[in-house]
Order: structure tokens, then C-alpha cells, then sequence
């Protein structure tokens, strides 16, 4: 039976990293960033193996040459064990963003950045599978990219996924909320962490802090990102369908206001999503600037499940209209 690429990279990536785990005594996702260290070294980097495993090693990795894989079928791979390791534990704001949605951010980031040549930045990289996903389908652009994120082993994870990819994402292992040292964007892809930021103090550094208590992390984000983008850029972020409907979200809206305008909303479907009360919508702004031409109305749209064919078709035409009459004319 002929295996795919997508398994037979999966097979490779997920028997050296158990091979790992057991010698080094360490989580599976540490062993797999382990392992994708050596493959895209191409040498065993770990000096305390035994001889045996050097060799387990070492004939697996012959048994793959990453340059007769597409980056698709790489991410697609490293995203499945990576599937594997969260099973293991982590926690639910630090779940990697499924395909189908950096698909339609992918999709939706074509459609409205229209430079040859652009700055990217996601603010809460994770793994980097948001942020490669939206990369592989940008063809024939030159893109900069940069993501930030908290936690060590998710950026160690993102730093050798754009390796393995080889996409040159400038990478950066802190707090995004914390000051951030790098040049403005022309666009901002972010499946935003959602709940409470721990420190009030630095919240106090934003319009968007809570008037009482702790602020939400997904506020100050919103208002960091458009910080970092340059007038007239766009921002995509994956947020919760109850964003406006919070008691902070006054706040929210006023912020909102005077930096931004709203171009869309595209809700996913609910198929997706374990309750109603998890459903999540692609938000769309660009940051103002001079002549900025306003859409008439911004682009509504409920996705269909991606299944159905009929439906999609309906809503692609429907996207592509709003462009032509919002946009492009
Ligand atoms: N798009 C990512 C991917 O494909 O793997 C997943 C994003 S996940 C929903 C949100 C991420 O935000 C988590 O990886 C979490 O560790 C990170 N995060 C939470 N608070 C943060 C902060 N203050 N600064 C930087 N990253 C943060």
C-alpha cells in the first residue's frame, strides 16, 4: 500500500520524538522539538543517546529528504503530532488554530493585502501553524514575518515548523503585551488567547485596561496589534462570537472607532465548535489612514460548513461581489 507524504513524514516525526521522550525523560512536544532540531540540522544533536539510538535515529532520518516535500504536506505532518503531544495536556488558550480556519485567514489575507511585498506579524505565534498556514497560500509574494509568544516549548515548536517550511520568521519568546521592538506591519493574523491578564500594573499602559479588575488579555492585544500597524494596514484576528457583548466591550467599541474601520465579520461555522457558546468569528479591520476608501457596508458573512460544497460556492461569490462593489471599483 503506498503511503502519502503527509504520513510518511508524520510516522518519521512521531517515532524518532517517542524515541526521544524515553531516552531524555521528557514531554513529547520537547522530544518532537528535539527532533525536528536534528532534521533540519541534519546531525544528532542530543550527546547523551546510546549507541543504539543514535542509530534508530539516524536510519529513520535517512529515510526522509525534506526537499522532495511540499511545505504544505511538511506543516501538515508537523501538525498532526503536534495534535498528538496536546492530547498529552495543554491548556485550551494555547490550542494550535485549526486548518480550516488558516485556510479562510489565508484566504481572506490574499483578498484584501494586495502589496507584492509585506511585513506580517502574529502576536500570539503558538506553534506557527496560524501563521505558516496563511503563509503557504500567499504565492508569489515577498512576505517578512515575525510572531511573538509566551510560552518556550510553543515558540521552540513554531521556530522549527518555519525551519522545516523554510519561511524566515523572525521570532520573538516574551509577552506581547509587554513593550515590542519591532518595525510597523502592513498585516496582523492573530487567534487571540481570550480571558484576564494577570498584570494590572502593565495594563495600565493601554486605553483599553479594565475600569475595575483584571483586563482582557484579548483587548489589550487588539489594541497592541493596531499599535504595530502601519496606517491603512489589516487586521485579521479569531475572536469570540461574544466579543461586543461583554461589560467591557463599550470600551472596546469606542477604541475602535477612532483607530479603525471595520471591514468584516466572517462567523465560522457553528459545525466547528464544541458548543455555541465556543463559536468564533474572523474579524477584519484596517487601521485608518488618509484616503481610505469606507466600504458601503462591511462584509457580513455566515460561513457554511465547509463541507457544503453548494453553500461555499454561494458565499464565494458573494465575497467576491462585495469586493468588487467595496473595493476594487
Ligand atoms: N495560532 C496559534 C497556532 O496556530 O499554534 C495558536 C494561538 S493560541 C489560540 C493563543 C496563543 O497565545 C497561545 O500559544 C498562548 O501561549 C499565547 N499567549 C497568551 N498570552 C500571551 C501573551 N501575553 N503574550 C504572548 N503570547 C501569549
Amino acid at each position: 500500500m503506498k503511503i502519502s507524504p503527509v504520513e510518511q513524514l508524520f510516522t518519521v516525526f512521531n517515532e524518532t520524538s517517542l524515541v526521544l521522550q524515553e531516552e531524555l525523560e521528557c514531554t513529547f512536544l520537547e522530544a518532537l522539538a528535539e527532533t525536528g532540531e536534528n532534521i533540519f540540522q541534519q546531525s544528532i544533536l542530543q550527546e547523551e543517546l546510546s549507541e543504539l539510538n543514535v542509530k534508530r535515529l539516524k536510519k529513520q532520518y535517512e529515510e526522509i529528504n525534506l526537499d522532495k516535500f511540499s511545505k504544505e504536506d511538511i506543516r501538515k505532518a508537523f501538525q498532526l503530532v503536534i495534535l498528538k503531544g496536546m492530547k498529552e495536556s495543554v491548556q485550551p488558550n494555547h490550542q494550535m488554530t485549526p486548518d480550516t480556519v488558516g485556510m479562510l485567514v489565508g484566504y481572506l489575507v490574499q483578498k484584501f493585502v494586495k502589496e507584492k511585498s509585506f511585513r506580517i506579524l502574529d502576536p500570539a505565534v503558538g506553534t506557527g501553524n496560524l501563521l505558516t498556514t496563511v503563509l503557504n497560500q500567499q504565492l508569489d509574494k515577498s512576505i517578512e514575518s515575525v510572531g511573538i509568544e509566551i510560552d518556550d516549548i510553543l515558540i521552540r515548536l513554531a521556530f522549527i515548523n518555519a525551519n522545516l517550511q523554510e519561511h524566515p520568521v523572525e521570532l520573538f519568546n516574551q509577552d506581547s503585551l509587554e513593550p515590542l521592538f519591532i518595525d510597523p506591519v502592513d498585516a496582523v493574523i492573530s487567534d487571540l488567547p481570550i480571558g484576564y491578564y494577570p498584570n494590572d500594573l502593565r495594563a495600565t499602559d493601554y486605553q483599553l485596561k479594565a475600569i475595575e479588575g483584571h483586563s482582557y488579555s484579548h483587548h489589550l492585544f487588539i489594541e497592541q496589534s493596531v499599535k504595530h500597524t502601519k496606517p491603512g494596514g489589516y487586521l485579521f484576528f479569531i475572536i469570540p462570537n461574544g466579543l461586543f457583548e461583554s461589560e467591557q466591550a463599550p470600551q472596546l467599541r469606542e477604541f475602535l472607532k477612532q483607530h479603525i474601520i471595520v471591514q468584516g465579520i466572517m462567523q465560522l461555522p457553528l459545525t466547528m465548535f464544541k458548543n455555541k457558546n465556543a463559536a468564533k468569528s474572523i474579524f477584519i479591520m484596517q487601521k485608518k489612514a488618509d484616503h481610505i476608501k469606507i466600504p458601503k457596508q462591511a462584509l457580513l458573512v455566515d460561513m457554511p460548513s465547509l463541507s457544503n460544497a453548494y453553500e461555499m460556492d454561494n458565499i464565494l461569490r458573494k465575497i467576491d461581489k462585495w469586493f468588487l462593489e467595496n473595493k476594487e471599483s
